[in-house]
């Protein structure tokens, strides 16, 4: 009698479960990703967190690409292919990216039926320097003087008029400074030009700043804004190598990037989360240098720091959740792996484990110089302070060795 009872009352429960999981299904949205680096892998180890989403597909030209590895479908093609890009927003019902040099353009046009985020109106101010820099300027947020440029002389135009040193920069599609020439004489002219033939230019005033300095921001669809606190960058050949979090900065410098993140998000209207890296002069006079329109390497430390890493924090911005606590629970230093300069291919990680010591590696099958393959963030756990966690930063440099794997 009572096992038919118990019998009964498990087939209820099971029933009302399976009914659960038919809502939590119907409910639950497709995310496609544009991109599944190190960036990408990360999205999709949170997505993987959250009810809302039931599967994740990224488009990458990299078969077996990180994301992948973690469990996300992948369609293997360019980014920019309008047919693969066509293809995820038919199998997607919500599209996000973790690169900035995606098709706008088809993006706009596959709008109407397929959520984007964020808009590819955002996406195109913020792919093209120019017309981000213009963006801001018009919306009173300060940046370094900057310049359209056609032609050489134009060019000599503008370093007779801001001086050198000047920086040329591509308008569109650089990465970890690759898109920069820093031009210290004029007889340097031709040789920068030479180096971005064919490609839109503009030039920088050149900003002798104390610190770069950078604010992970988030809107979500429903217009609410959050910020990370301001952290610190520190880049080695114009890579990322160490974040500092929070920044060591004055109050009034971190009260004021803070303020601007706010601001530039009120204007920029895009859902998700931006990375917006800025400089900080010696007056204490804060410029921003660029916004990356996705997750951002200098909020890694968020992934141990803070009790919602950037990661969730985009997701819960795309899908118009309420967004999470941005606040640092515990002070932490990221340090990123790059390749070692001396080989190309398979490697193995030479790494002694420490208890606040998190590694986190990207899966990628080759090294390659100076590419990124991991970082660790470096946690202050047992508040001991900045110069301890520096101390084990200096520790890593020598301990931590990627090295040629046998075949
Ligand atoms: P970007 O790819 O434009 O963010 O530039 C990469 C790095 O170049 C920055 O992190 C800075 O260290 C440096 N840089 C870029 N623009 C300027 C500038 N106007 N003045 C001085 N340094 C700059």
């Amino acid at each position: 009698m009572l096992l038919a009872i118990f019998k009964q009352f498990q087939s209820k429960n099971f029933a009302k479960l399976l009914v659960i999981q038919y809502l939590l299904n119907v409910m639950s949205k497709i995310l496609g990703i544009i991109g599944g680096g190190q960036l990408g892998m990360m999205l999709t180890e949170a997505a993987q967190n959250l009810d809302d989403i039931s599967k994740i597909i990224v488009l990458d030209p990299t078969e077996n690409c990180p994301a992948a590895k973690v469990g996300a479908q992948q369609i293997v093609a360019d980014f920019k292919d309008e047919d693969a890009i066509k293809k995820l927003s038919e199998l997607s019902d919500i599209i996000t990216y973790e690169i900035e040099s995606g098709n706008s353009d088809v993006l706009k046009k596959l709008e109407e039926n397929t959520e984007i985020n964020p808009s590819p109106d955002t996406l195109r101010i913020i792919q093209d320097k120019l017309l981000q820099k213009q963006f801001l300027q018009k919306n009173g947020i300060a940046v370094a003087e900057f310049e359209k440029i056609e032609n050489k002389e134009e060019l000599n135009q503008m370093i007779d008029k801001m001086g050198l040193p000047l920086l040329l920069k591509t308008r569109r599609d650089a990465y970890d400074g690759r898109g920069n020439y820093k031009i210290n004489s004029k007889s340097e002219i031709d040789d920068a030009l030479d180096l971005f033939s064919g490609k839109t230019l503009m030039v920088e005033k050149f900003v002798k700043f104390e610190k770069e300095v950078s604010v992970i921001a988030a809107r979500n669809t429903k217009g609410e804004i959050s910020t990370y606190p301001v952290v610190e960058n520190i880049h080695e050949n114009n890579i990322l190598r160490t974040t500092i979090a929070p920044g060591r900065v004055s109050e009034t410098v971190r009260k004021e990037a803070e303020k601007i993140a706010e601001k530039t998000m009120e204007v920029l209207h895009g859902a998700g989360v931006f990375g917006i890296e800025m400089f900080v002069t010696s007056d204490d006079e804060i410029l921003i240098n660029e916004i990356a329109p996705r997750v951002h390497n200098s909020g890694h430390h968020t992934l141990q720091s803070c009790s919602t890493s950037q990661f969730e924090q985009h997701l819960r911005a795309i899908l118009g959740m309420d967004l999470g606590d941005s606040s640092i629970k515990t002070p932490s230093i990221m340090y990123n792996i790059l390749g070692p300069k001396t080989f190309q291919g398979e490697y193995n990680v030479l790494f002694k484990k420490q208890d606040n010591i998190h590694l986190k590696m990207y899966g990628k099958l080759e090294s390659k110089p100076q590419r990124k393959i991991g970082h660790v963030n470096i946690v202050d756990v047992e508040n001991r302070g900045m110069d301890e966690l520096f101390k084990q930063v200096e520790d890593l440099k020598k301990n931590l060795v990627i090295e040629p794997k046998e075949s």
